[in-house]
């Protein structure tokens, strides 16, 4: 097990790391039996695998994994903090984890989005998805001429200075954004990081287009790292079947789905969400794309508070989008989330015209599609109706699912006829 030597500390363009990140590569070793998901490049080492630790790594330096037999594994990012305590990024021995690294695996990812950027009158998407793309704890959305931020490992931390210059050489910004402000830093130590990092700040209001529909985002003050384009693809196969339609968009954020019934020529959209600064956003997004006002209403309510309010009404649409946040956010919440999704799901059913159209989504990952199957199985027999599932929704080709890290599939939704 070599240690790399003080010749490379000087010629590497790691220079401003502090010296023991180089000069000593420590070696962790696992319990006998437990290196099998590292074997198939699962990308997580959890605390209870470990054997031992030759040393006093700092958090978010890069270890060497080691089988009990000694067989090396892989690179990774420790931290003694966090559950996942090694995260592992390179499976090949004789690769170094230096800025020539972090460029090959960021081009790779940004080479990957060529397709959605070139084909579907589109300047916004997530170029970078964390361990999806070999860069774990790193996001990268791109809107328009600005890069939004979240990092959310130590180890990604400790390269964020070399990310930002491998992101201005290849991209050329006009600015990039830190939103790492997510949950997930607090499981890695890491205080909340919000600001400019590089460039200028962006404006209140970026204006992208996503499928040829235009849309403002809040970076700064917008949810999530200011929009969701992980429903790209979902909006405009939903949007096929709206024309004509009475829609009614719960969870609506800045009105992805609302937005692309209206450019198909849906009727009338009725777009329900809790946050003020969504609807505003929705309101001037309908305005930006010349969509007339007058077939479009926002209600600014607690989902579950306005279906019932729908139900003694007795509204009814033809078609009803359900795409709530995260229910739950780990599988411990999975039972109070499976009641959660359910009972939404029985309300919605009980607003729809006979035969009408359900599309309903989960972006919880401990929320499977059989589950999901399932909790939509349990709300239709408490809706008294017959459904059928006549598409499935994936998450897009910007989000993609490494097949050896099943855990970054999350998002899922159904499409169901309600008889
Ligand atoms: N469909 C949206 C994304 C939805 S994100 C799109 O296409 O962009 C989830 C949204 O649910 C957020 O806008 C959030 O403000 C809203 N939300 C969360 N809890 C809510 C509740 N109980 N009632 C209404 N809206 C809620």
């Amino acid at each position: 097990m070599a240690k790399i030597t003080n010749l490379i500390v000087i010629k590497s363009p790691f220079y401003r790391i502090p010296f023991y990140y180089l000069c000593s590569m420590i070696d962790v070793v696992l319990k006998k039996g437990k290196e099998k998901a590292a074997l198939q490049r699962h990308p997580w080492i959890f605390s209870g695998a470990i054997d031992k630790v030759k040393g006093t790594p700092v958090n978010g330096e890069v270890v060497k994994a080691y089988a009990a037999d000694q067989t090396f594994l892989a690179y990774g990012y420790y931290n003694n903090q966090s559950r996942v305590a090694i995260r592992l990024l390179e499976w090949e021995e004789d690769q170094i984890i230096n800025k020539e690294w972090y460029h090959q695996k960021i081009k790779n990812a940004i080479a990957a989005r060529a397709h959605v950027l070139n084909h579907q009158d589109t300047d916004t998407c997530r170029l970078v998805f964390s361990e999806a793309d070999y860069l774990p704890g790193l996001i990268v959305d791109k809107y328009a001429d600005f890069l939004s931020l979240q990092i959310l490992s130590a180890g990604m931390e400790n390269a964020k200075a070399e990310i930002i210059e491998i992101l201005r050489e290849e991209l050329n910004p006009l600015g990039i954004f830190d939103k790492s402000d997510a949950n997930a830093r607090t499981h890695e130590n890491l205080e909340v990081s919000q600001g400019l990092l590089w460039g200028e700040n962006p404006p209140e209001f970026v204006e992208v287009k996503e499928n040829g529909v235009r849309y403002q985002i809040n970076i700064a003050d917008g949810q999530k790292s200011g929009f969701y384009c992980d429903q790209r693809d979902n909006r405009e196969i939903l949007a096929a079947y709206t024309k004509g339609k009475n829609v009614l968009d719960c969870f609506s954020y800045s009105g992805g789905f609302t937005l692309n019934s209206l450019k198909v020529g849906a009727a009338h959209v009725t777009s329900v969400d809790s946050s003020a600064l969504a609807l505003e956003t929705l309101s001037h997004n309908l305005g930006l794309n010349g969509f007339d006002t007058a077939q479009q209403t926002s209600i600014q309510s607690d989902v579950n508070k306005q279906l019932r309010i729908f139900k003694e009404e007795g509204r009814k649409f033809d078609i009803i989008v359900l795409d709530p946040p995260k229910y739950a956010p780990s599988r411990s919440a999975l039972d109070r989330a499976a009641r959660a999704y359910k009972d939404l799901n029985r309300l919605g059913m009980l607003l729809l015209e006979s035969g009408g159209l359900l599309a309903t989504y989960s972006c919880s990952g401990a929320v499977d599609l059989e589950t999901f199957k399932q909790i939509i199985a349990w709300a239709a027999l408490d809706a008294g109706k017959e459904v059928q599932i006549i598409k499935q929704f994936h998450q897009p080709e910007d989000h993609p699912v490494r097949i050896s890290f099943p855990e970054g599939e999350y998002l899922k939704g159904l499409l169901v006829r309600v008889l």
